[in-house]
């Protein structure tokens, strides 16, 4: 059973990629967030120290997160990818110690790139209906008046996240965390990076390659 990891930043389409790969390849989708979701609502005894931190409005910690995905790899029989963990260079460092106990290997590790100014231009853009919840963007999705939603002509709003400001700040806390992360796994054998910013078309053809090399 190989181990695989999707990583990039919020908004690079990372999500998206990993659901179209384990159509195409055979691996179990494993996201933080399912596994977190799956262990409350089975109410194991992690599960519910889960639910009771999520209560209290509190972030899951690395031991617990890591628990939980190490009880869901002795279920797998077939590879899993990874996406949104290993969030941290502690769950990074664990998780390896888990598989060189397990015997288990590494595969792909790919890193979805995205240009920052990129990243801050999609969010930079967004436009939500003040009615309907529609989502628009100055660029490449823009309403046909100014301002106006096409589909029940309220207000479009300007989120107050959705600032340039507010955006750097956010990208600025993830870097902290993130970058650690990806120097470990750079140094890593199976490691590749894709260019996220070109059509999710072209971004899927080369995972599917560098996928199909390593399986
Ligand atoms: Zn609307």
């Amino acid at each position: 059973m190989s181990i695989n990891i999707l990583l990039g930043p919020p908004g690079s389409g990372k999500g998206t990629q990993a659901k179209r790969l384990v159509a195409k390849f055979p691996l179990t989708h494993l996201s933080t967030g399912d596994i977190l979701r799956d262990a409350v609502s089975k109410e194991t005894a992690l599960g519910l120290a889960v639910k009771a931190l999520m209560a209290e409005g509190k972030l899951v910690d690395d031991d617990t997160v890591n628990g939980l995905v190490f009880a869901r790899l002795q279920d797998e029989t077939q590879g899993v990818l990874f996406d949104g963990y290993p969030r941290t260079i502690h769950q990074a460092e664990a998780l390896q110690q888990f598989m060189s106990s397990k015997g288990l290997s590494l595969g792909s590790v790919v890193l979805v790139e995205v240009p920052r100014e990129v990243l801050e231009a999609r969010v930079v853009g967004r436009r939500v209906c003040t009615g309907c919840g529609e989502i628009y963007h100055l660029a490449t999705k823009p309403p046909k008046q100014d301002g106006v939603c096409d589909l029940c002509g309220s207000p479009l709003k300007h989120r107050s996240d959705d600032t340039a400001e507010a955006f750097r700040k956010r990208m600025d806390e993830f870097d902290s965390t993130f970058l650690p992360l990806l120097g470990f796994y750079q140094r890593q054998p199976g490691f590749h990076a894709v260019n996220g910013d070109q059509d999710p078309n072209s971004v899927f053809e080369q995972l599917q390659t560098l996928f199909q090399e390593n399986a």
